[in-house]
């Protein structure tokens, strides 16, 4: 790891107390633009000190936060949503900058997490408890919401704006303090929204930002002061986040990785379903946990389907600028995709498009890789199995609607699931039977919109609460029950009996 110095990149500091700083710790990781392929910043890497004064500053912050009305913690978000909504294309701009996505996707994505913003301007309307007037003689039963305190959101490095806002808007709406570790890949968004929400007026040390790698992350799975985590990254994180954190007694929610399929029946639109496999395969370099990954053709239409996908393929345009698509997070993780393509082939599978071969309008320093396509892939193959996580459509052909059900449903992974068709009774029962947690009809990413959640089945997400909407105002505050009965003096005395209502 390179340390400091006076001809250092610039560096992404913690954002900590609503001050920006360097922190304890020495390690610095490097920041790549992964559009020139060169180092354009580092980043500080917490020591557990660091993780420690983060988390010291949120729960000083937290009393007082948890107390401030309903009223004020609006307003508050109120002028953070205006901020973020006059700067998204600067926000924007980050974003594409580190990780690689086009301008165009990285508003997207930006807008996207507005969404969630604009959900928790209206928290005094989903906080509310519930009331029970004379639930018994002269009883009277209620139910509030109250705050966790200091909450982790650990996130990864392919939404670096948007999978924050699935958490901290809400989280902060219901009065928690949160601690925010984004990905080292793509720091910077995290740092602008530390300094957009002072300038909202959200008090220091509600808001914070600590960055680094896995002795960070195991800091803030450990710390007694960590009321609840919410992480999303690849599986076998969540998992060792699920189980640490709840081991240490914490509230966790840990979305994984995904292998999403598109099922494609034989009365489908196959341009609709064609232009819907390229948009939803290729966008964001498939590094997105909502990509489809497995297109699985039913009866005889693979072959048309197929020609008509590689047909649209040409037509991406890679590159730097205002193109479809853009380089891949890491030259790592180009080198690791691309050697899929390779094992695909090894295996059996068809190779009808190699990203490889593909023109690219950039310094060739990135970290390109165009769109490719494997056909006749089956479900024994490592490009089926394993996430890719890149621009590699596998198309699977199988002869009917309970072939394909079946295999969709045998996947260890139930993030999305899409089904394409004009028949509605197969459409309904898609929706009903696949073992997935966002199910997709002639949709091929089913996001859902802020106000429902968002949340995978299966080794998708561990724990039982998905993100945002109502469920993530849940997941931020904790149930209390009140039963009251004030003085009246024609009822008294002493009764040891279990109190039965009448
Ligand atoms: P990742 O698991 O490598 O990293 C996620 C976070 O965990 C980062 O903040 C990282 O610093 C931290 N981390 C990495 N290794 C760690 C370790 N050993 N111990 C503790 N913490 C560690 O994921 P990524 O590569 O940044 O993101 C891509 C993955 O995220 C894909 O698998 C994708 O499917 C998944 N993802 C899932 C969803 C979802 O909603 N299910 C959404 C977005 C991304």
């Amino acid at each position: 790891m390179p340390g400091p110095s006076s001809t250092s990149p610039p560096l992404v500091p913690h954002w900590i107390g609503g001050v920006a700083t360097p922190g304890a710790g020495t390690r610095r990781h490097e920041v790549y633009d992964p559009r020139t392929g060169e180092v354009a910043r580092l980043v500080a890497l917490a020591a557990p000190a660091d993780v420690d004064a983060t988390v010291a500053a949120a729960s000083a912050a937290a009393a007082h936060w948890r107390e401030t009305s309903l009223a004020e913690r609006t307003r508050i978000l109120f002028r953070f949503r205006e901020i973020v909504a006059a700067r998204a294309d600067e926000l924007a701009a980050i974003v594409s900058a580190e990780h690689g996505k086009v301008p165009d996707d990285a508003r997207g994505e930006v807008a996207r997490g507005l969404e969630i913003v604009e959900f928790a301007c209206g928290i005094a309307q989903v906080v509310k408890g519930e009331f029970s007037p004379a639930a018994s003689t002269a009883v009277d039963v209620h139910s509030l919401r109250q705050p966790l305190g200091v909450v982790a959101v650990i996130s990864p490095f392919n939404f670096p704006a948007m999978v924050p806002c699935w958490f901290f808007p809400i989280a902060i709406a219901c009065g928690n303090a949160v601690v925010l570790k984004p990905s080292e890949q793509d720091p910077s968004a995290a740092n602008w929204f530390g300094a957009a929400w002072q300038e909202a007026g959200l008090p220091d040390g509600v808001f914070q930002v600590v960055h680094g790698d896995k002795i960070a992350v195991d800091r803030l799975l450990e710390h007694p002061d960590v009321a609840a985590v919410s992480f999303v990254g690849s599986t076998p994180i969540a998992r060792h986040v699920y189980e640490t954190a709840s081991r240490h007694g914490k509230r966790v929610q840990a979305l994984g990785g995904a292998k999403n399929h598109m099922v494609v029946l034989p009365d489908a639109d196959l341009d609709h379903a064609a232009d819907a496999a390229v948009n939803a395969g290729f966008g964001s370099a498939g590094e997105r946990c909502m990509a489809v990954s497995a297109l699985v053709a039913v009866g005889g239409i693979a072959g048309d389907l197929v020609e008509r996908i590689a047909r649209r393929m040409k037509d991406v345009e890679v590159g730097a600028g205002a193109c479809d698509m853009g380089p891949l997070v890491s030259r790592a993780h180009r080198d690791r995709v691309a050697a899929y393509l390779d094992a695909g082939v090894a295996d059996g599978a068809v190779l009808l498009v190699d990203g490889r071969q593909h023109p690219v309008d950039g310094p060739p320093t990135g970290f390109w890789l165009g769109p490719s396509l494997l056909d006749h892939v089956t479900p024994a193959m490592s490009v089926y199995t394993d996430e890719i996580f890149g621009p590699v459509l596998s198309v699977l052909r199988v002869d009917g609607f309970d072939a394909a059900l079946a295999l969709v449903n045998a996947s260890p992974y139930g993030n999305g699931a899409a089904i394409f068709t004009n028949d509605g009774g197969a459409a309904r029962r898609f929706e009903q039977e696949v073992d997935a947690g966002m199910v997709g009809i002639n949709v091929p990413i089913p996001v859902p919109v802020a106000q429902y959640s968002f949340g995978g089945w299966k080794q998708s997400l561990f724990g039982d609460t998905h993100a945002h909407g109502v469920e993530g105002v849940r997941f931020f505050t904790r149930l209390k029950v009140v039963t009251s009965r004030w003085l009246d003096p024609s009822r008294g005395g002493l009764d040891l009996g279990f109190p039965e209502n009448d």
